[in-house]
């Protein structure tokens, strides 16, 4: 017998490649299937009488099947499955389109269970294109066919059919798993147990199952960061940190120096974090700013600070290819001061001066002065000196967790480094501070004024020649192009647009005379560097690239995003997207190529076009979808949250209320052992480069 912790190959009938697919979404164990959520919902009608169904409306029906064939359609070229169905000993016809392999599945004298839409034509009953199942007896309820069945997202080929099985079987085991929990907060808030609640977050039996059982898996995910960051924050009360002077000369010097003037917005922020250094407490502070709108300027002015002081400052970023960008713009933006500059990644370590010896990470940890990174930096060999500020930027991509370590990597035992954390993630000021309880808060709420809007429009494929001309004009002009696709890879995907398909076809029938480039996340890191260094020096004309570029990417000569298979993208991702253009003085422009037939996909790119800040589109973004759906595919943005919505105003409160009253009576935990046990994994889950 398996337990929770098994291997998910331990269930019956699974494959190793199907094993292998689920790896891919991060499915290892059995426990994980329990907590992988479905987005939405199918409703079918519960098994009916055939008397009691009514007519174009989405019914589910059981009967045996009389009858079924292939037919070719040479007209309209495709295949036509049909079947005769009994049901209630009343003949139904099925047809399927384009589905032949079904008439393989299924023979005359099984009995199926179809959900779909019931009509009536001159030869009577007709159900066109039903989900459809296979069943063993008419009593037991069926899978995929009947009331609320869950809708997962799912990638590699897996189908709904596969997860949907393997998510019952694993089912079985919900008895195992330990409700962390207190007690008393579950019969104060009314919540499901843990076990109740994933049940029924599969396996719904009404709508209110679904309320109820969200309600349970967002508290528990709200609360756990809740007590995360409450217990940062009590850590930090008694720290002591190193003061950082305002060198008042050199940083109006330096500001001086740059070729534009700080934003109102800019300034304060910047004002807000030199006082915040000045302080023997550690700075906790959150800088809040949309994409564009110049937080790095202001991540620069509290390094050049610490460094002025013969203080180290990190700062921590998401991937290599913006680290190696900080630290190439960082490095030439301070260069008059001198300063000893470095970057560390998985694969690199490099410095503004000559770097002899072995061990390069050792010598830049222990040498410079500023230090960029991926979370390289927070690995345990990798050791500072002198570190008296950290910064992570695009924080929302990093767990509480990671801010924790990185706060710890402080070399005097003495001392806390200032911590400062850096986002576009368009949360409001209240909720913002309801949702990291230990950070202070500072918002740039303004774009650099030399901005202008953003020209955004969804482009038919008619009209793609002419979008080629356009662009040919802005080359022209000197500037770059962005063209972004789904894929890396030709796949079975059919039409799904795929860089190296796109970057073979710009460059040798649109452009051939074109310097022409492709980047995705399978390169290799220096590989990426180079390209990114080319693009910036425009030596390459145009960029084809997966979602790599979605973050902080800054080339302010580049002005068009050309997006391919934007249906594939939500309103956040695209936002990123364009938030890689319109970074000069140029007009840019945004273009949407989509394939798509459903109204609401038409809306979000619509909202692309009428909008162009981060705010607005979020908003938008939860009116069309709703948080379950928006938080599905935003995942990457929000790591620790799957169901939990950010926009879920009471319940985040009440999770913080809970968690503030828990740690003031039990401040170590020592009473909520499941719970601490809980916290405990969290910390050791934290996923390193
Ligand atoms: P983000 O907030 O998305 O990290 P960046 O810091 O990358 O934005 O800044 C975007 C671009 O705007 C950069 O090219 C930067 O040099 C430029 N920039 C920053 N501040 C100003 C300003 N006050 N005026 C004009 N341009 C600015
Ligand atoms: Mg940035």
């Amino acid at each position: 017998m398996h337990s929770l912790n098994s291997e998910i190959e331990k269930i019956n009938l699974i494959g190793k490649t199907a094993a292998k697919k689920l790896k891919k979404l991060s499915l290892y164990k059995i426990k994980d299937l329990l907590y992988y959520f479905p987005f939405r919902y199918e409703e079918y009608a519960g098994v009916q009488s055939f008397q009691a169904i009514k007519l174009n409306s989405n019914v589910n029906i059981k009967g045996r099947i009389e009858f079924i064939q292939n037919k070719r359609s040479f007209k309209k070229r495709m295949y036509i499955t049909e079947a005769i169905v009994s049901a209630n000993a009343i003949p139904v016809k099925v047809v399927w389109f384009n589905q032949p392999f079904i008439a393989k599945n299924l023979k005359v004298g099984d009995y199926i269970s179809l959900a779909g839409k019931l009509e009536k034509d001159f030869a009577g009953f007709i159900i066109k294109s039903p989900a459809y199942e296979k069943i063993t007896s008419f009593a037991k309820s069926s899978l995929h066919t009947e009331g609320l069945v869950p809708i997962y997202p799912l990638t590699s080929n897996l189908t709904q059919k596969q997860i949907r099985y393997l998510i019952s079987q694993a089912i079985k085991l919900v008895a195992g798993l330990i409700d962390w929990l207190p007690k008393q907060t579950i019969k104060k808030l009314k919540l499901l147990s843990l076990g109740d609640a994933i049940k029924k977050i599969h396996f719904p039996k009404s709508q209110n199952d679904i309320i109820k059982a969200r309600e349970r898996l967002a508290f528990d995910e709200l609360f756990l960061l809740q007590i995360q960051s409450q217990i940062l924050k009590n850590n930090l009360k008694n720290a002591t940190a190193e003061k950082i002077n305002f060198k008042e000369n050199e940083t109006k010097k330096f500001i001086n120096s740059l070729p534009f003037s700080l934003t109102d917005s800019q300034k304060r922020s910047s004002w807000a974090i030199l006082q915040d250094m000045q302080k023997d407490k550690p700075m906790s502070r959150l800088l809040e700013g949309d994409v564009g709108s110049g937080k790095t300027l202001v991540a620069i002015i509290a390094l050049l600070n610490c460094a002025l002081n013969e203080r180290q400052g990190i700062l921590m970023v998401p991937t290599e290819i913006l680290a190696f960008q900080h630290f190439k713009n960082i490095a030439n933006t301070l260069k008059e001061f001198k300063f000893k500059i470095g970057i560390i990644t998985n694969s690199r370590a490099e410095a503004n001066f000559k770097l002899e010896g072995k061990n390069k990470k050792e010598i830049i940890s222990k040498n410079c002065q500023i230090i960029i990174g991926t979370h390289s930096l927070i690995q345990e060999k990798i050791n500072f000196k002198n570190l008296a500020l950290a910064i992570i930027d695009e924080q929302h991509r990093f767990g509480v967790e990671q801010r924790k370590i990185l706060t710890k990597k402080g070399d005097n035992p003495n001392f806390t480094p200032h911590f400062l954390s850096m986002t576009a993630t368009p949360i409001p000021r209240s909720l913002a501070l309801a949702l990291y309880g230990d950070l202070d808060i500072s918002i740039i709420d303004e774009m650099p004024k030399n901005r202008k809007k953003i020209f955004t429009k969804i482009v038919s494929e008619e009209k793609r020649d002419k979008a080629y001309d356009f662009i040919k004009q802005q080359i022209n002009f000197g500037r770059q192009i962005f063209v972004v696709c789904p894929l890396i890879d030709v796949s079975d995907k059919l039409g799904v647009k795929s860089v190296l398909e796109e970057f073979e076809k710009l460059n040798k029938s649109i452009f051939p005379e074109l310097n022409i480039h492709y980047l995705h996340g399978k390169m290799k890191p220096d590989e990426k560097e180079t390209i990114m260094e080319k693009f910036l020096k425009n030596e390459i004309n145009i960029l084809v690239a997966t979602s790599v570029i979605e973050v902080g990417i800054d080339i302010p000569n580049a002005t068009i995003m050309m997006v391919e298979g934007a249906e594939r993208f939500g309103l956040a991702q695209l936002h990123q997207f364009r938030g890689r253009i319109g970074r000069g003085e140029h007009q840019s422009y945004c273009f949407l190529f989509a394939d798509y037939k459903s109204q609401k996909t038409h809306e979000r790119l619509l909202a692309m076009e009428k909008f162009n800040d981060g705010f607005s589109l979020s908003k938008i973004d939860l009116e069309l979808r709703g948080p379950g759906e928006v938080f599905g595919t935003m995942q990457k943005g929000f790591p620790e949250l799957k169901i939990a919505s950010l926009f879920d105003v009471a319940l985040i409160k009440k999770a913080k209320e809970e968690a503030l009253a828990l740690l003031q009576e039990d401040p170590e935990l020592k009473n909520y052992f499941y719970l601490k046990t809980k916290i405990n994994e969290l910390n050791q889950n934290v996923h390193l480069e």
